[in-house]
């Protein structure tokens, strides 16, 4: 199952589009929806928006790494909002896709993720 967090509600249907034909998506509008969501059900794969309303993408995988450690993460970025690439990566961040982003990116970022691809710029 993949989980994708967004704030944009746009953003998360277009996800679910784009991925929702090779897999199970769960969507959460925020953190603590996100954080819910891995407490019931740990998914595959996390695509986490980084800069949300209330809990930032950042602070919602270091809650869910406190009970679900381990999980890849996909970060949503813009460029220049990641300051410590090494603590993401030490957070589970397996690459970052930069808004705005293509949606063949994703699905490609998706692959090599699930496939074991570590940390990198995937856009
Ligand atoms: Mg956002």
């Amino acid at each position: 199952m993949l989980l994708v967090v967004d704030d944009q509600l746009a953003i998360r249907q277009l996800l679910a589009e784009a991925l929702g034909g090779e897999h199970e998506v769960v969507l959460a509008a925020n953190g603590h929806e996100a954080i819910g969501v891995v407490r019931e059900n740990r998914p595959d794969l996390i695509l986490l928006d980084l800069k949300m309303p209330g809990l930032s993408g950042l602070e919602t995988l270091r809650e869910i790494n406190k009970f679900a450690p381990g999980i890849p993460v996909i970060l949503i970025t813009a460029y220049g909002e990641v300051s410590d690439a090494e603590e993401a990566e030490r957070m589970g961040v397996r690459c970052l896709i930069i808004k705005p982003f293509d949606l063949n990116e994703v699905r490609a970022a998706v692959r090599r993720v699930l496939e074991g691809f570590r940390f990198d710029f995937c856009s």
